[in-house]
């Protein structure tokens, strides 16, 4: 099977601004773009992605979840960059009429297939670094990935980072792509250092997230997670963990969570801690690493809770249990 996100449908959906106005969206090749050298983005990062999925169910109907959350946040994304604005139906259109055009491809459960809006700015002006992007692009790109745990629910191991930062504290809830690069060392110097598979930033001692996914801990009846800010990335998957555990009844508490308190619930017999993110959905954490002691989080293996958490989500996204929040549109 391919490397995740290595695979991509030929063709994607793209739409241009210029002269202040967005062209009408079309179905173009997906292997290459032509910029300028000088482009906007290439110099001073205005770029932005999604990162959502299109789920196939036994009737054969296509079916993409909370696309309006991710349309929303990629809205977001580049108002903060000051890239253009577009509307909402715009990204709707696009991500529709790509996903309908490859919906033989979409695979069957436990694969998808996976949908990366793109938003870059093109302007040609190098002397723009104090100055937004006149010109963008916007397109869409499809990826069928495969089972994500095809390799069995191995647990991961997290290097706790009190002293460096993911990202600047203010671009935290933007997805954009040079708060993945300025991740970069810190995540290579963990996996060589001490084998860690990511690294949880905690900065000053607050459990933020991690390079690409949300943290949960599950204590008992309770899962708790640190509250949304603008230090963060706002995750559609944590947020619909988070529902489906009240609708559970377990106790949601979304407040700061120190490394302290972590670590000391961490030691506790029956305590899970998990990862949350489109791609994975809910990923198990089985050891916590912590200036040189590593401490298992429980006993170290999947915990029950997480377990059945993904797996109602996956129901909902598989069309295997009922969608009452109304997640699910049909592409
Ligand atoms: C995308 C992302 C997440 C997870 O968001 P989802 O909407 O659940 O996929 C969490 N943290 C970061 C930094 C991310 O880029």
């Amino acid at each position: 099977m391919a490397a995740f996100g290595t695979v991509f449908m030929p063709q994607m959906t793209l739409a241009t601004f210029e002269d202040s106005n967005w062209s009408a969206p079309e179905l173009v090749s997906s292997d290459t773009i032509q910029l300028h050298p000088g482009a906007h983005v290439l110099h001073y990062a205005s770029t932005c992605f999604e990162g959502l999925k299109a789920f196939r169910h036994e009737d054969g109907s296509i079916n993409l979840f909370r696309m309006d959350r991710n349309i929303k946040r990629m809205q977001q994304s580049s108002k903060l960059l000051s890239l253009p604005d577009f509307d909402a139906s715009l990204l709707q259109k696009m991500i529709t009429d790509v996903v309908k055009h490859f919906a033989d491809e979409v695979p069957k459960p436990p694969g998808s297939m996976y949908i990366r809006p793109t938003h870059i700015g093109t302007e040609a002006a190098i002397g723009k670094a104090a100055s937004p992007t006149s010109s963008s692009l916007l397109y869409v790109l499809l990826s069928p990935v495969g089972d994500y745990f095809s390799g069995g629910d191995k647990t991961l191991r997290l290097l706790l980072e009190e002293n460096g930062s993911r990202c600047a504290a203010h671009m935290g809830m933007v997805k954009s792509g040079g708060n993945y690069a300025s991740a970069l060392q810190p995540i290579l110097q963990a996996r060589a250092s001490v084998n860690a598979d990511q690294v949880l930033f905690c900065p000053n001692g607050d459990v933020q997230e991690t390079g690409a996914a949300n943290f949960l801990l599950i204590d008992g009846n309770e899962i708790i997670t640190k509250a949304l800010d603008s230090s963060f990335l706002h995750g559609v998957t944590r947020d619909s963990i988070l529902t489906i555990a009240r609708d559970m009844g377990m106790t949601v508490s979304e407040r700061e969570l120190s490394v302290e308190e972590l670590l000391e619930r961490a030691a506790k017999p029956n305590t899970e801690a998990a990862l949350s993110g489109t791609a994975a959905v809910l990923a198990p954490v089985g050891t916590l690493i912590h200036n040189g002691k590593e401490c298992s989080v429980g006993d170290g293996t999947a915990g029950e809770t997480t377990l059945k958490l993904r797996k109602a989500l996956n129901d909902i996204q598989w069309g295997k249990a009922e969608d009452k929040h109304g997640w699910l549109t049909q592409a």
